[in-house]
């Protein structure tokens, strides 16, 4: 971070540069690393958190490349807490190369690896390597982590949810009702550490890859979470249920979907139908969500495996169902990132880097 007393500085002097943002605003990166995550979080007084790294393998060098041109954009020099929200290769597979190329200072995670396989073993152990260089934090439901500026909470990790509602959150859901629990094993998704961030009125949630089970478990029979200005999608897009989605009422979501992952017409359903009506914001366009239930392309970041001057009037076959069953081509192209700029009042804007389209959210209540 950039030193604290420049954040009181800066505070003293809001009313005399009332106009001037750039140093005001909480600035948000949602990175494109191709149906994986990796969100970078910068504060006012410049203190950084990023969420998960991005894609190991073959994408590790386009992904760290990416988040890197992120960081540049945002001026940040090194991410001072990065969040691993589980130990899936989507979410941590990049890590060694990003440590290669900016200093982390913290490593929050979630505890111990419940799914060890060949492929994501070897990154843990580099992992372990990197964290003891540095700080490495456990990081429970309920606590906090500094950020100046923000309030940042952890509303899940390991598998278990925060019992007491956040200040203000608390209220009965009426959506609970209808679920029921899937009886399927826990897997790396169910550990996802979720984050609750406040700034001044501004608030976001970003819970990683969250399973349905879980969400239930955090939402109901009480929505312990309250509202959200901006929600970032958990599951790349893949269905969130309605009792996390609709309380939420969000009046935009940023999903991390990719070309084959995420964004299934049973989770536009759900998004259309939400009663706070919020726009959707997608990183790629979803070869499984057809020209039938995408966005309108000014919304989406990122289009087919080579961007495309426009978006197919044409409707596109789906890809055959399966774990991305033909594997999908590799995008190592360019690649366009939203950025999300908040203020105190909770007025954000979403800028879509690709278009330059930007929409500005006014203070909840005072929409047109
Ligand atoms: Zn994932």
């Amino acid at each position: 971070m950039r030193a604290t007393f420049l954040c009181a500085l800066v505070l003293s002097a809001s009313l005399a540069f009332a106009q001037s943002r750039t140093s005001k605003t909480l600035d948000i990166y949602v990175v494109d690393v191709e149906g994986g995550n990796a969100v970078l979080f910068v504060a006012p007084s410049g203190e950084s958190v990023l969420v998960d790294t991005g894609n190991g393998g073959d994408g590790a060098v386009r992904d760290a490349g990416r988040i890197m041109a992120a960081a540049k954009n945002a001026g940040v020099t090194q991410i001072d807490h990065l969040i691993i929200t589980h130990y899936h290769n989507d979410h941590i597979g990049g890590l060694p190369e990003l440590a290669s190329r900016i200093p982390i200072k913290e490593f929050i995670d979630h505890g111990a690896n419940t799914q060890p396989s060949p492929v994501i073993d070897p990154v843990l152990a580099r992992y372990a390597e990197i964290y003891a260089k540095a700080k490495h934090t456990i990081a429970k439901p309920g606590d906090k982590v500094a950020v100046s500026g923000l309030d940042w909470r952890i509303v899940s990790a390991a598998g278990d949810v925060i019992k007491a509602p956040l200040s203000g959150a608390g209220a009965p859901n009426p959506y609970c009702s209808d679920f029921k629990a899937a009886d399927v094993p826990r897997t790396e998704d169910d550990q996802s550490v979720g984050s609750y961030v406040t700034f001044g009125k501004f608030r976001t949630a970003i819970l990683g890859d969250l399973t349905l089970n879980r969400q239930f478990d955090l939402m109901c029979p009480r929505n312990r979470l309250g509202t959200v200005d901006l929600d970032l999608m958990a599951r790349h897009g893949n269905p969130n249920l309605e009792l996390l989605l609709y309380p939420l009422r969000p009046r935009a979501v940023i999903m991390n979907d990719g070309t084959r992952k995420g964004a299934p017409p049973e989770s536009m359903k759900v998004l259309f139908s939400a009663p706070s009506t919020p726009d959707i914001w997608q990183m790629h366009f979803s070869l499984l969500s057809g020209q039938e239930y995408t966005v309108p392309g000014v919304f989406i970041a990122n289009l087919y495996d080579e961007p495309l001057a426009a978006m197919p009037v044409a409707p596109v076959a789906a890809p055959p169902p399966g774990p991305q069953v033909p594997p999908p081509p590799q995008h190592n192209g360019m690649a366009y990132y939203f950025k999300v700029s908040a203020q105190q009042d909770g007025t954000f804007t979403v800028t879509n880097t690709r278009n330059a389209f930007s929409k500005t959210y006014k203070p909840e209540g005072k929409n047109d």
